[in-house]
């Protein structure tokens, strides 16, 4: 039998199948690390010469596991979620696994809500929900990858309420952790050098470490992937398109009852009943709305997917789960959700709505975000 070969930053068995998986490494570079005597695998690869760090995908038991040494720690927890798909990112039951450590919730993604976003009003909307599924975090604080002077802040934050421990960074895959932790290394000039990747004991989980100035580190635990996202049902392409890249540009319909609006093919909304009245569409600025009549809605999605309606594109539609219809009454002004894909904002309470995202998708009401 082969013995098995093991990468020398991490210590994952390397293995040339699966991308997404711990110690996954080219075949030809596995060849040409064996002559030279020096392994890595693709990530502590890249983190070593690009000062980058690629996400490895997780089995739920590798996670739970995670989740389990990480409250047997003594560390500040920093929970990243996104702030455009906050019921995608909550990591379920994290309170019960993080022992007595404080958790630091961090929204990240702020870039993308409009500037007239409250920011006071955000982190507090933000502090109930993550009350109400039972963590208790010491602080809330907003970021956005994309700005530097948001990671200074966060960093400030990190710095204060772990007092002098270590730090362990945890969320759900697409949150942008990744992006975060990069940006954290390119600020710390020369730290590349220092990185140690190391293991916890008795599983194959890399993590990344990067110290802190007191022989404390900060470290990278890898993510778990969210099942109930639009990820999964659609092609890269067209989840480039769905996903917001800049400050979203909230589109209001003023709908009269029995009216729907199509968001490309992959959700639909019906204003079933009640007054006149204004709804918000925060999606992506480039997926096309459609607005008709209730009554001639399954007419068109049958005649037009992949076509009027896109995505999914025409050779896909075939292949494209059915959309599934959740009816809502509502009662304060609310938001309907499309998990990952964005939100509908219904002001008046009282009226009857339905959204509907492709089978296995999750459509939810909450609290409104704005
Ligand atoms: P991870 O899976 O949590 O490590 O997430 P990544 O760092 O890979 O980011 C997932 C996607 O979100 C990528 O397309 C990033 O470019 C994007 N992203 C990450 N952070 C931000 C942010 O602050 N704002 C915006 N607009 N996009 C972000």
């Amino acid at each position: 039998n082969e013995e098995e070969i093991r990468c020398i930053g991490c210590g994952a068995i390397l293995q040339t199948t699966d991308k997404t998986k711990p110690g996954y490494t080219p075949a030809a570079a596995l060849e040409k690390g064996l002559e030279t005597g020096e392994v890595y695998c693709q990530r502590c690869f890249r983190l070593r010469h690009y000062n980058e760090i690629q996400d490895v995908h997780l089995t739920d038991d590798d996670f739970l596991k995670l989740l389990n040494e990480i409250g047997s720690k003594d560390a500040l927890i920093v929970n990243v979620v996104d702030v455009f798909d906050f019921n995608g990112s909550v990591i379920p039951g994290l309170h019960r696994f993080v022992g007595k450590n404080p958790v630091l919730l961090v929204g990240n993604k702020v870039d993308l809500l409009p500037k007239s976003q409250k920011r006071g009003r955000l982190t507090q909307w933000l502090r109930e929900r993550a009350h109400e599924i039972g963590l208790r975090p010491v602080d809330v604080v907003l970021t956005s990858a994309m700005k530097t002077n948001e990671i200074d802040e966060l960093k400030e934050a990190i710095e204060k309420y772990r007092n002098g421990k270590d730090v362990y960074v945890v969320g759900v895959t697409n949150v942008g952790k990744s992006s975060i932790i990069n940006q954290t290394i390119k600020s710390s000039a020369g730290v590349q050098d220092l990185i140690t990747v190391s293991q916890f004991p008795g599983t194959t989980l890399d993590q990344i470490e990067i110290p802190l100035d007191n022989g404390k580190a900060l470290i990278d635990t890898p993510g778990i992937i969210h099942r109930h996202q639009m990820a999964h049902v659609l092609g890269a392409k067209d989840l480039r398109l769905i996903a917001p890249k800049k400050e979203i540009k909230p589109k209001v319909y003023q709908l009269n009852e029995a009216q729907t609006l199509f968001f490309g093919g992959v959700a639909r909304f019906d204003f079933i009943k009640g007054e006149r009245s204004s709804f918000t569409c925060y999606v992506s600025n480039d997926l096309t709305i459609h607005r008709t009549k209730l009554e001639k809605a399954d007419e068109l999605y049958a005649k037009q997917k992949g076509a009027l309606l896109q995505p999914p594109r025409m050779e896909e539609k075939d292949a494209f789960p059915e959309l599934v219809r959740f009816e809502f009454s509502i009662k304060e002004k609310s938001d309907i959700v499309f998990a990952g894909l964005g939100w509908i904002t219904v002001a008046k309470p009282g009226v009857v709505v339905a959204g509907w995202a492709p089978k296995g998708i999750d459509v939810l009401i909450r609290k409104s975000i704005i």
